[in-house]
């Protein structure tokens, strides 16, 4: 099964959005020129996640619709925080969700001479102060959302005081916090981020890239727009929480006079069930809640993938999601229902026992082995039939045998008569059970050997269908059966004084070993992705397990509650 399709982007939808009408009128009127350049700004300082995956999704994939040009810029302005390992991460997962961005991959950090020098121009034009107020005094000066701020008694410097401690900080003659940059905005001024923010503040912390060059670090929003500016891009496409920083970055493009992008926002992507904040996210990794950034319970696209979500898939749900002005919160059951539509058609079918229960086919000779074919996919017969091998021992499913069954359970009991999937009929005929705990250990059943292939000379019927594999020839595994990470539906919906970590799914693994597969998936590559017939979809994991002895995890299980809420609509 190959990850590389032809990408589904958002322009392939017929409904627009309205990004599209912005840019297409822009288009239109010729405002760039008629280029489309946009970029994805992560931070290095997690792993991306199904969020960071909508963002990409949109702006790439505008980009790529449109035939125009999309940049990675990491947005490493923060050096206590940032680690390559994160960079690394960040540029796999773009590669694996579908997108290449060539050559144009930047970093904030490689403009920080140009940031320098443009913060230097708006001192020398009166638009920008040193401030010796604390982070904590700024803060205060700052005034609220119903209060206007109080000027800082620093803002009247001049110019060449200004110059000269702002070539100190970068000397180094400071002390962390002691000192900031400041635009000189508006004090008064209704949106808070117009009121003085800063600019530039002290850091004596090297840097993964420029490592100890520098001391001062300019601020996320004053790097922001000069970023794109100096990278030209067209559509600065972010979500809606800096539309109120919106102002900032036009006031600093226009002040100092540069190429000036358009920004567009959009709602951010919720999901029920799961966190998206890369704090939180961190404080579960580091904490031991879960073996890592790629713990296939994480909504990380690393972590999604090992739990084998395909880019297809994720593409797919970005796509039915769509872009938005206004916040909401996606149902999980959404991106669940896309990768089993997904996998529905592309992943092989195979069978295997995940609690197993012996069966003796007693009729059945000691020696022979048939070899019976099985169906690949139904979905799509390109893909085959395999040969499954079938003998006098077998394993089925714990609960496919019940001694005393309800009505409705058409499976396997005393005296009843179920088919074996691609194999024959077989009729129970005696149950022994630990003398101890009375638990049923094995299965004693004859089998009608005219009924080869499933289904009887005589037209008599059986309502169950088992999945079975032979004990002498089956492989043993390890499978992981996750479920969702957290049991509450809003994570962050907790008592006061809780942490979100009270929100977290005690039961959402469960590891059960000694499970017998079919041979065939034996020796099956890393991240290979099946349905387990009647279970789910699962994949090889990408890390633990051997060839002879894989360790599988569950990507979904086969119900669908999305496809149900739909059909119920
Ligand atoms: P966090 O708040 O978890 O730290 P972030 O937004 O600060 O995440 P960045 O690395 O700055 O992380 O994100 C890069 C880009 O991804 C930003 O432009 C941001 O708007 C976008 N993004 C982040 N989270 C989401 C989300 N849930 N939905 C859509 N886009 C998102
Ligand atoms: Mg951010």
């Amino acid at each position: 099964m190959t990850d590389r399709t032809p990408i589904n982007a958002p322009g392939d939808r017929e409904s627009s959005n309205f990004i599209r009408d912005i840019i297409d009128e822009d288009i239109q009127t010729g405002r760039f020129g008629g280029r489309v350049h946009t970029r994805f700004p992560p931070e290095p300082n997690g792993y991306l996640h199904i969020g960071h995956a909508k963002a990409i999704w949109v702006s790439f994939g505008i980009a790529t619709d449109y035939g125009g040009l999309y940049n990675l810029r990491f947005d490493d302005t923060n050096p206590v925080k940032e680690d390559v390992e994160y960079v690394d991460s960040i540029r796999e997962d773009i590669r694996w969700l579908g997108f290449d961005w060539g050559e144009r991959e930047f970093y904030a950090s490689d403009y920080f001479d140009r940031l320098y020098e443009y913060a230097v121009q708006l001192i020398k034009m009166g638009r920008a102060y040193v401030c010796d107020l604390s982070a904590d005094e700024v803060r205060e000066y700052r005034g609220t959302l119903t209060e206007s701020g109080r000027d800082s008694p620093y803002r009247n410097r001049s110019v060449e005081e200004n110059l000269d401690l702002f070539e100190r900080m970068r000397a180094g003659e400071f002390e962390d916090g002691s000192r900031t940059l400041r635009a000189k905005i508006d004090m008064a001024s209704p949106n808070i981020a117009m009121r003085d923010p800063v600019l530039y503040r002290i850091l004596n912390v090297p840097h993964h890239r420029t490592g100890d060059r520098w001391c001062i670090y300019p601020m996320y929003d004053f790097t922001h727009c000069l970023s794109d500016s100096i990278e030209g891009i067209t559509h600065s496409i972010c979500t809606l929480e800096f539309e109120n920083n919106r102002p900032l970055y036009d006031w600093v493009l226009d002040e100092l006079g540069v190429y000036h992008p358009q920004q567009i926002e959009f709602a951010r992507l919720n999901l029920n069930y799961t966190v998206m904040s890369k704090r939180m996210l961190l404080q579960l990794v580091q904490e031991g809640y879960v073996s890592g950034w790629d713990d296939p319970r994480m909504p990380t696209i690393s972590g999604l993938r090992r739990r084998g979500y395909t880019p297809e898939s994720i593409r797919d749900f970005c796509d039915r999601i769509g872009v938005a002005k206004a916040n909401s919160t996606v149902d999980v059951a959404l991106l669940e229902h896309c990768i089993r539509d997904d996998l529905n058609r592309r992943a092989p079918r195979r069978m295997a026992v995940l609690h197993p229960l012996k069966v003796i086919i007693d009729n059945y000779p000691d020696d022979q082995v048939e070899y019976m074919e099985a169906v690949n996919n139904p979905e799509d017969p390109s893909m085959g039939t395999r040969q499954v091998p079938f003998s006098k021992v077998l394993y089925i499913e714990q609960d496919d045998f019940m001694e005393d069954p309800p009505k409705k359970f058409f499976r396997l009991a005393p005296g009843r008569e179920v088919r074996l999937r691609y194999a024959y009929f077989i009729r129970c005929v005696d149950v022994v059970k630990d003398k101890d705990t009375g638990e049923v250990v094995e299965l004693h059943c004859t089998y009608d050997p005219e009924t080869r292939g499933g289904s009887a000379p005589d037209g008599r019927k059986v309502r169950g269908t088992l999945h079975w594999v032979s004990a002498a020839h089956a492989i043993t595994a390890d499978v992981r059966m996750y479920d969702r990470l957290f049991d509450r539906e809003n994570p962050l919906d907790v008592e006061e004084g809780e942490s979100f970590k009270a929100s977290l799914n005690p039961n959402s693994l469960e590891i059960l070993t000694e499970c017998r597969l079919e041979p065939s998936l034996a020796g099956t590559e890393r991240g290979s992705r099946y349905q387990f017939e009647r279970q789910g979809y699962f994949c090889v994991d990408s890390r633990d397990g051997t060839p002879e002895s894989p360790v599988f995890n569950l990507t979904v299980a086969l119900r669908d509650s999305w496809a149900k809420i739909q059909q119920s609509q």
